[in-house]
């Protein structure tokens, strides 16, 4: 076996090298460069769109800091405007109000002078000073007074009282104390149940003095709203009182009144409960419907000023004082500062700038902005990322630093980051990351993978069918060469044993060693049928290989089949081979004679009686039978033998082929029988068939066509 391959592929050589040179070489090579080509690009694109997505990043960074760096210098600007040097409250709130009112970005705008309280000037109205109580100047005003006080709450003489109250009014010219006296008026009339006038008493309060405030801090406004809406519902007109107090309601929300965070949740509170209990009891008639929703929409704006003023207090309180900690600020410095800070949960953003003072050398205090980060990350942001131009195969994440995403696709985890972008100073204290999504084949890479990656798979498969063709020729030439050995002993071991069976009988024919003339006559039969044996493998042979060489010729002669064919069979009864066989005949009337080689036919059918009597095994029964149809003579010889595997019914007739079967047998054969059979009757212009069943025996019938014209 390893002798043969070497022996093929010594043969093919050749072959192999030119296989080696032309096509393994070249195509190892190629497709080694073609894969480094492959990773090389892979890797000039990975950092191509590493850069990419760095410089995009920072354009982000840049166009989300643009936004910082507009307030900051809007922020500076107002700082230098002299109405902060003056500490001019109402310039002020309106400078802010023109500056910011379009302003969404921002939602809480400050000054905080040195050692004085924060003031959140678009949030809360001035703060009102709270007025001194009042010194009566003259005695008769003390006296009266006294008297009206005594009318009022000893005597329970309200007529009295308001009489007085109103006489202390009248004869003042403080305005808080006219005011207090006629509050006093209307209280005495709500105590007489004089409601009506009690009601007209406090709107002429409200509009004579708006923006009054008492002793306590109250705004006069705010408190006689509350005790006409009380008096009409003593009076039973409920819807008037709904309507007051929903309008009352919506003025302290919307910061009418210059209100403290106690104030403002005690006000709030009381206008909501009012309303509520009027609601509850039904008093109020009409569109109750209308009034409830509009009542539940302003219950949310209470929760969000309740919200804000948690804002404004966590600047006030935290945030103001630990920045003024951390910064030197009693020089002015024309610079912003940003500061940012964490309070339950809530990021503050904010931009600080100093107040100068007249000759810009000392602070004088702080200017300051919230940044309304809901606004920032709900319509700035998304409006950033949205221009940004990212196609579908990276995706953008805005996160806190501590790892929460802000904006973004949340879903990157399978993701690969490719930019991380910190803002300065950490302000925001966010990043941005860019992620090129998984499975994203690299873009441009695609199409270049797919020529490299088509033109290796080409090559692969060019060396893999070089390699098979390769593998198979060998693989032939390796079965020719197995052939022509066990051709070679197989002709060898068929010449071997009529040769040794000739030389011993005329050995002892030459040594006298035989004298029973009888005897003698056997052993000259003897060697005439091996001569008669080695002549007919010797005619197969050279006729083989007149074949192969295409020598072969034929001579063709009008010839009588059935005569030809009985004939051959007694020559076959007599011979060694034909011993113990029955041979039945049956030939059918009038088999016409044909154009026939006869010595051709006559060996090709012995090769056939040949075959049937090797390979037969206890019965030993041949059948010849001749018969004809209309346009062929059929010549078929059939055995009880072994009989042919379908497998190898296809390939018996290939020359050098022997049955495994039959391998083992005595008599080796050489596998050229049938391969010259079949010759001889194609030269014929017949066929030969072949019909045969495993251990039932096997038929051969040659097929030979009789020509027109020929009988
Ligand atoms: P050989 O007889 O020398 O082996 P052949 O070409 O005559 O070569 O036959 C080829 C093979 O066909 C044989 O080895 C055998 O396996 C099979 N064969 C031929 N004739 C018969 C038959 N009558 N019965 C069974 N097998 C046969």
């Amino acid at each position: 076996m390893l002798e043969n391959l070497k022996l093929a592929l010594k043969k093919q050589k050749k072959l192999i090298i030119i296989f080696l040179l032309t096509i393994f070489v070249p195509s190892i090579s190629l497709s080694i460069f073609g894969i480094r080509a492959i990773r090389n690009e892979r890797f000039r694109l990975a950092k191509q769109i590493e850069n990419d997505h760095k410089r995009a990043a920072e354009l982000l960074k840049s166009r989300i800091g643009a936004q910082f760096e507009e307030l900051d210098s809007l922020l500076l600007n107002l700082a230098r405007s002299p109405l902060f040097l003056k500490k001019d409250a109402a310039g002020i709130k309106n400078l802010f109000e023109v500056r910011f009112a379009d302003n969404p970005q921002v939602d809480q705008v400050f000054v905080a002078y040195d050692g004085a309280e924060a003031w959140f000037p678009l949030f809360q109205p001035n703060s009102c000073a709270v007025p001194a109580s009042p010194q009566l100047s003259t005695e008769v005003d003390r006296q009266l007074e006294l008297e009206a006080q005594t009318s009022e709450f000893k005597d329970k003489n309200y007529i009295t009282a308001v009489s007085r109250y109103r006489e202390l009014s009248n004869s003042s010219a403080d305005p808080n104390f006219k005011v207090q006296m006629l509050t006093n008026v209307s209280r005495c009339l709500i105590k007489a149940e004089a409601y009506k006038e009690a009601i007209q008493n406090y709107q002429k309060v409200c509009e004579e003095y708006p923006d009054s405030v008492n002793t306590a801090g109250v705004p006069i406004a705010l408190f006689s709203q509350m005790q006409i809406a009380d008096c009409y519902k003593k009076i039973g007109d409920f819807q008037s009182s709904l309507n007051i107090y929903v309008d009352l309601y919506k003025d302290i929300l919307n910061m009418r009144w210059p209100l403290k965070e106690a104030q403002f949740k005690t006000y709030a509170d009381l206008a909501e409960e009012k309303i509520n209990n009027i609601f509850f009891t039904n008093q109020a008639d009409q569109s109750m419907d209308d009034d409830e929703e509009e009542f539940l929409t302003l219950k949310k704006l209470q929760q969000e000023r309740l919200e804000e003023w948690h804002v404004i207090a966590d600047i006030d309180q935290n945030i103001i004082p630990e920045f003024r900690d951390s910064q030197g600020l009693s020089t002015y410095r024309s610079l912003s500062h940003q500061f940012h800070k964490t309070l339950n949960e809530k990021t503050y953003l904010l931009s600080f700038v100093q107040i100068p003072d007249s000759s810009e050398i000392r602070s004088l205090g702080l200017l300051g902005a919230k940044v309304d980060e809901r606004f920032l990350l709900g319509q700035i942001i998304p409006d950033v990322f949205e221009n940004s131009l990212f196609d579908n195969t990276s995706s953008v994440v805005l996160s806190q630093l501590s790892g929460k995403i802000l904006f973004g696709d949340g879903d990157v985890s399978e993701d690969l980051l490719t930019a991380t972008e910190f803002f300065e100073d950490n302000f925001p204290p966010w990043k941005i990351e860019i992620f090129r999504t998984k499975g994203e084949a690299l873009g441009v890479l695609d199409l270049k993978r797919n020529f490299y990656f088509w033109t290796i798979l080409t090559l692969i498969v060019v060396l893999v069918s070089g390699s098979v063709l390769i593998s198979r020729t060998i693989a032939q030439e390796m079965a020719v060469l197995r052939l022509k050995s066990d051709f070679v002993s197989s002709v060898s071991h068929e010449f071997k044993s009529p040769l040794t069976s000739i030389k011993s009988l005329a050995e002892r024919l030459r040594d006298g060693k035989v004298e029973d003339s009888e005897r003698m006559q056997q052993y000259f039969s003897v060697i005439c049928q091996d001569t008669d044996r080695l002549t007919q493998l010797v005619r197969n042979i050279l006729d083989f290989s007149k074949i192969e060489e295409g020598k072969k010729e034929y001579e063709f002669a009008e010839t009588d089949v059935a005569q030809l064919v009985t004939q051959q069979i007694e020559y076959f009864k007599r011979s060694e081979y034909g011993k113990g066989f029955k041979i039945r005949t049956d030939i059918s009337d009038s088999i016409p004679h044909l154009e026939l080689d006869s010595e051709a036919l006559s060996q090709a059918f012995n090769n056939l009686l040949d075959n049937a009597a090797k390979f037969s095994s206890e019965k030993k029964e041949i059948d010849v039978h001749i018969k004809k149809d209309d346009t062929n003579v059929f010549i078929e010889v059939s055995d009880r033998g072994i009989g042919i595997p379908p497998k190898d019914l296809d390939r018996i007739f290939e020359k050098f082929y022997q049955g495994r079967d039959t391998l083992h047998k005595s008599s080796k054969g050489t596998g050229l029988g049938l391969t010259l059979v079949k010759h001889t009757v194609e030269a014929h212009g017949g066929r030969l068939v072949v019909n045969s069943r495993i251990g039932e025996g096997s038929t051969f019938s040659l097929i030979l066509p009789i020509r027109t014209g020929k009988k």
